[in-house]
């Protein structure tokens, strides 16, 4: 039987590598560079939905392949879901400086009660033309100094419900068996596997 090829629109080889690892041997995984598509696809949308849609139909339209893409946000309830869609550039500039973003959290966050957050991950996934949506959740919260060394982004500031370290202290085999992303990559590889 032929294999599907199925791109991921990323050259992120973490992330190719977590994908892989759950989809097996039935896909076969593309990456941007493996379909040579140079282009910094805009991710100009104002929801973690739309920019994964314009990340996927950008590569539907321009090579006419099966493909899936995901964005991720952190959203603080009480900064009314900020970083969110803008997680990556929170502090301003060019964007995925970590740490001044965890340092403009926690500023924004002083004196405020509430410290539930979520990481949420949504996957845009187009197959034969047709349009799906995967979600994955994770709630936890902000604590208030960074703990932990391991992982990126927020993950020092970050506790998940019914743990008492953060995602850094966690490291990343547990945090790749609960974290947001790994959740909607498990059910896009239900669906896909379905
Ligand atoms: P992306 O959509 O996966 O590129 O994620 C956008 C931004 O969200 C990143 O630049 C990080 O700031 C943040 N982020 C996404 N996933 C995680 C995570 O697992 N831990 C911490 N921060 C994350």
């Amino acid at each position: 039987m032929m294999k599907r090829k199925l791109v991921f629109a990323t050259n992120n080889a973490h992330k190719l590598e977590e994908v892989a690892a759950i989809l097996g041997e039935q896909v076969e995984l593309l990456s941007l560079n493996d379909i040579d598509c140079r282009t910094d696809i805009p991710e100009t949308a104002a929801t973690l939905e739309g920019n994964a849609l314009l990340k996927s139909s950008f590569i539907f339209k321009n090579y006419g392949l099966d493909c899936f893409a995901d964005d991720t946000g952190l959203e603080v309830e009480a900064l009314d879901g900020a970083p969110g869609v803008y997680s990556a550039r929170y502090a301003g500039g060019e964007g995925h400086d970590s740490q001044a973003n965890m340092l403009k959290l926690l500023h924004d966050l002083e004196g405020k009660e509430n410290r539930k957050a979520q990481f949420r991950t949504a996957i845009s996934l187009i197959l034969d033309g047709k349009e799906y949506l995967f979600e994955g959740v994770i709630k936890g919260e902000i604590i208030k100094e960074k703990r932990g060394d391991s992982g990126f982004g927020y993950d020092p500031v970050f506790m998940p419900e019914g743990y008492d370290r953060t995602f850094a202290e966690l490291g990343n085999d547990i945090k790749n068996q609960i974290s947001h992303r790994a959740l909607a990559i498990q059910k896009l590889c239900e669906f896909l596997q379905s």
